[in-house]
C-alpha cells in the first residue's frame, strides 16, 4: 500500500540520540516500504533543500525556525520561494513554550502562503497538547499538524485528541506514539482526514510505525486515509 511520511528527518542527530540518515539510505527505506514522498524537516534547511533537488517529488522539505531567531522570517519567505511545502517548529529543543506570543508571527505567515505547521508534541514545560491547543485557538485559519499526537505519555496521547476534537484545524501524525489504539480512536473521533502516518525516521523504523496503524482497527479506506489520502491533501504533494 502506497504511503506517504509526515515527519522525518535527515543527518546526525547526536547527543542523547545518536542516530542518522543520509538521503540515499532514506530513498532506499521508501522503496523498500513503499512511501512514495517523504516530508524532511533538517535543522539546516539547506541539507533539506539539497535533499529535494536530488529526488524531485520523493523528498519534500518543511522550513525548520527557531521562532526566538531573528530572521526566522526570512528563512520561510527564502525556503517557500524554493518550493517547501511546510513550516516545522519544534519547541522543545529550541526551548519556547508552544503557546508563547512569540510563535504567533510563524503562524501569520503559514497563513499568508497558505502552507501548515507541523510542531513537535508530548514534552513538558515547552510542547504539550493543551500548549498547542491555545496556539491553534489563536489561529483558526492555519493548519497545526500535532507531531507525535502527545509522544510517549497516555495522559498527553489523549489530551492530544481532545485538543483536536475542540479544534478543527489540528491534525494528528502518529510516529513514536505508542498506542495503536489511539489511532483508530482519532480516525473515529476526530476525523477521518485528521490522522495520518510518520516515521520520525530515524529515530524510529519504519516497520515499527507501520505496524501501529495496520493493527489499530480501521478497515481498508482507514489505512488508505492514514498512510496517504490525508497527508497528500494536508502537504498538497
Ligand atoms: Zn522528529
Amino acid at each position: 500500500m502506497k504511503k506517504i511520511d509526515a515527519h522525518a528527518h535527515l543527518g546526525y542527530i547526536g547527543g542523547w540520540a545518536n542516530v542518522k540518515m543520509d538521503v540515499d539510505e532514506l530513498i532506499s527505506l521508501m522503496d523498500t516500504y513503499e512511501i512514495e514522498t517523504t516530508m524532511i524537516c533538517v535543522l539546516d534547511n539547506e541539507v533539506a533543500y539539497k535533499a529535494m533537488q536530488k529526488y524531485t517529488g520523493r523528498i519534500e522539505g518543511c522550513v525548520y525556525v527557531n521562532p526566538l531567531e531573528p530572521d526566522c522570517l526570512d528563512l520561510i519567505d527564502k525556503y517557500v520561494k524554493l518550493g517547501f511545502k511546510a513550516i516545522k517548529l519544534q519547541p522543545l529543543r529550541h526551548a519556547y513554550c508552544a503557546d508563547s506570543e512569540i510563535v504567533d508571527p510563524i503562524l501569520d505567515k503559514a497563513e499568508e502562503y497558505g502552507i501548515p505547521v507541523c510542531i513537535h508534541s508530548g514534552h513538558p514545560p515547552y510542547s504539550l497538547p493543551w500548549q498547542i491547543g491555545l496556539l491553534a485557538e489563536r489561529h483558526p485559519n492555519c493548519k497545526v499538524l500535532m507531531i507525535h499526537m502527545g509522544h510517549g505519555h497516555g495522559v498527553y496521547i489523549d489530551a492530544a485528541l481532545k485538543m483536536a476534537r475542540r479544534y478543527p484545524n489540528i491534525y494528528l501524525e502518529m510516529s513514536g506514539m505508542p498506542m495503536h489504539t489511539k489511532i483508530k480512536e482519532a480516525y473515529d473521533t476526530v476525523g477521518h482526514d485528521r490522522i495520518m502516518f510518520g516515521t520520525d525516521t530515524p529515530f524510529h523504523h519504519p516497520t515499527v510505525e507501520m505496524q501501529k496503524v495496520l493493527m489499530c482497527g480501521v478497515d481498508e479506506q482507514g489505512l488508505e486515509d492514514i498512510f496517504y489520502n490525508n497527508a497528500k491533501k494536508f502537504f498538497d504533494v
